[in-house]
This record gives structure tokens, C-alpha cells and sequence, in this order.
């Protein structure tokens, strides 16, 4: 899917916002591989399986828009996610994209 590029920064700010529960929207199963979400301030989010603040690669990640909406656990943020937009890599970082930890 293409990267739309961020209409504030030009490149997707995204910062550190916590760990996280994802979902198949299809099936309701967990997905239990992506676990940290970022956010820019213009809303886009990416939720990964790796660190990429840190440092070290994504793995597992889904964009924005793979994210089909919300939900709350325990107070924490969890999310719908489609399945098959699921991407894999072993870059730090996607075109398009920054990590930051704040
Ligand atoms: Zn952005």
C-alpha cells in the first residue's frame, strides 16, 4: 500500500505511545506478535512487533492502513488490525517513516 507522506513533517514523526493488544478483525484472534504503537501527529500509526526507538528492527508491522479501529483493555489501547496487511521487516525503519521514543 502506498505512503501517503505526512502532511506535517513530510516524513511520518512517529512517536513511542506504549505496549498494546492487537486483533484480527476477521477472526477476533489475538496477534499476539505486534505489541508497541506509534503515532504522528498528523494521526498516522504503525504497530510493531519489534522496537524500532530502540534501535533494532520492526518485524511484524502494520501502517495505519491496516488499522481498522480501537478498543480498550484494561485500560490500555488495543487495536482491530487486518491481518493481511500485516508487513515484515528487518529494517529499522520504514520510507517514509521515523521512530522516536518521544
Ligand atoms: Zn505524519
Amino acid at each position: 500500500m502506498p505512503i501517503a507522506p505526512c502532511s506535517r513533517y513530510g516524513v511520518h514523526r512517529m512517536v513511542m505511545q506504549g505496549m498494546t493488544a492487537v486483533k484480527d478483525d476477521d477472526t477476533r484472534e489475538n496477534i499476539n506478535t505486534l505489541g508497541n504503537w506509534y503515532k504522528c501527529d498528523c494521526g498516522e500509526r504503525v504497530i510493531s512487533e519489534g522496537t524500532p526507538h530502540w534501535d533494532t528492527a520492526l518485524l511484524e508491522y502494520v501502517t495505519e492502513g491496516g488499522i481498522i479501529g480501537m478498543f480498550s483493555i484494561g485500560g490500555v489501547a488495543g487495536f482491530w488490525v487486518e491481518s493481511d496487511l500485516i508487513n515484515y521487516s528487518n529494517n529499522k525503519t520504514i520510507d517514509g517513516y521515523k521512530f522516536y521514543a518521544a
